[in-house]
């Protein structure tokens, strides 16, 4: 069977989309160890894993690297998510492509809907133009703390025999991710209040920017040869130039070439900007670099732009 015909056959034979709070009422004890739980992005198998422990095991459908706004489910991908005991997904339509099928999975947990619609940033007029939410709240550490708890309480549910396994875990990490924030909070103090400014090309930094008091610029418009995009050029590097700022990110699937007319905008102007390190967005690293956890991706994506931002390459 090829997997559109199993994707349709799949979405015509589940009810209609589930409200979120009806599908945890509805998990079911499954009576087995390992719980089989099926993830999309990577930074929520890394949580899985850290609350599920050693009653788990995770399968994860996204690696470092993959665009989840864009991932679409391989038949591989329908058949796995149908066997699982429990999904857990990141939501906020992050999973562009999947949010029809993950919304009518019953046992598929959007662990973001743990947090309370009113934290959430909603851009003007949506979201790419499409979305109430801005999905990268993973950013503000704060907010994913709160997803900790969807994922006991939902593991518990499907395990009970696990309940406290999963508690004391879930409390552990929460610790962690506190830490976690303390350090965040630290490292940003060290950039002198003016510079405080993350300049990328990826929408995805606005909850960081808005917990932990950077400025985000996006170079949105660069990439276009129009008049539009040059004066977006001048703009940007008066900016730069001003507020004195040493450096500018940048993600490998980023045209490089707007970017260096920025940088050589700002040197016409008797100011250096470098080109800072490559920050993860929407994917943690591979598994086994310490960058391929939740934790690891923040501290490195903060080390980046803090020492970025100091004028100091890493
Ligand atoms: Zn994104």
């Amino acid at each position: 069977m090829n997997g559109r015909f199993l994707f349709m056959a799949l979405l015509l034979s589940l009810a209609p989309v589930a409200a979120a709070q009806g599908k945890m009422a509805q998990l079911q004890p499954v009576q087995q160890t390992p719980v089989r739980v099926v993830t999309t992005v990577n930074f929520v198998t890394d949580l899985v894993q850290q609350v599920g422990g050693s009653r788990v095991r995770v399968t994860g459908l996204m690696g470092a690297g993959v665009d989840p706004h864009l991932y679409k489910a391989s038949a591989g991908d329908v058949r796995k998510l149908l066997q699982a005991h429990l999904i857990f997904y990141a939501g906020l339509h992050l999973e562009g492509k999947m949010v029809e099928l993950l919304e009518r999975l019953p046992k598929a947990i959007a662990v973001t809907d743990a947090i309370p619609r009113g934290r959430l940033i909603q851009p003007a007029g949506g979201f790419q133009g499409q979305y109430a939410y801005d999905p990268h709240v993973w950013f503000d550490v704060s907010l994913w703390r709160l997803t900790i708890g969807q994922v006991r309480d939902a593991l518990s549910k499907v395990d009970p025999a696990g309940t406290a396994y999963y508690q004391a875990n879930a409390e552990a990490y929460s610790k962690r991710l506190a830490q976690l924030e303390a350090f965040i909070r630290r490292e940003i103090a060290r950039v002198p209040p003016q510079q405080r400014v993350l300049i990328t090309a990826h929408d995805a930094f606005a909850y960081l920017g808005r917990a932990y008091g950077l400025e985000v610029r996006g170079l949105q418009g660069l990439s276009t040869v129009s008049e539009a995009g040059t004066r977006n050029v001048q703009e940007l590097a008066d900016f730069i130039v001003q507020r004195k700022i040493h450096a500018i990110f940048v993600e490998s699937s980023v045209p490089r070439r707007p970017i260096e007319a920025v940088v050589a905008a700002v040197r016409a102007r008797g100011w250096n900007v470098a080109i800072g390190g490559e920050l993860f967005s929407d994917a943690a690293g591979s598994p086994g670099t310490p960058e391929g956890t939740y934790v690891g991706m923040m501290e490195h994506n903060i080390r980046t732009i803090v020492n970025g931002l100091l004028g100091r390459q890493l």
